[in-house]
């Protein structure tokens, strides 16, 4: 089973979570982390972006509504078993 598109993760009732990266590991530089994490509601992307977005550019389009980066991940949990099959998408 892969996960590709939104239309996948709704499909298979996957749940995207955004989360900050910003200040992880910035340069040589110590940057205080954001670590503001919030959980996509798949069905509104899917009005949004449309079925066939992929998956992997969502985090491209995604920002951090608290320190405003663009650096955000996003994590894929695939239901039932948690955390066991956990997947992320590329950044
Ligand atoms: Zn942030």
């Amino acid at each position: 089973m892969e996960i590709e598109t939104l239309g996948d993760a709704w499909n298979h009732s996957v749940r995207l979570t955004a989360r900050c990266v910003w200040g992880n590991r910035e340069g040589l530089k110590t940057v205080r982390e954001c670590g503001n994490r919030y959980e996509l509601d798949v069905y509104t992307m899917l009005w949004t972006r449309g079925r066939d977005f992929p998956l992997a550019m969502l985090s491209g389009r995604l920002r951090c509504p608290k320190c405003g980066s663009r650096r955000v991940a996003v994590g894929i949990t695939m239901p039932g078993n948690a955390g066991a099959a956990a997947a992320r998408a590329a950044r």
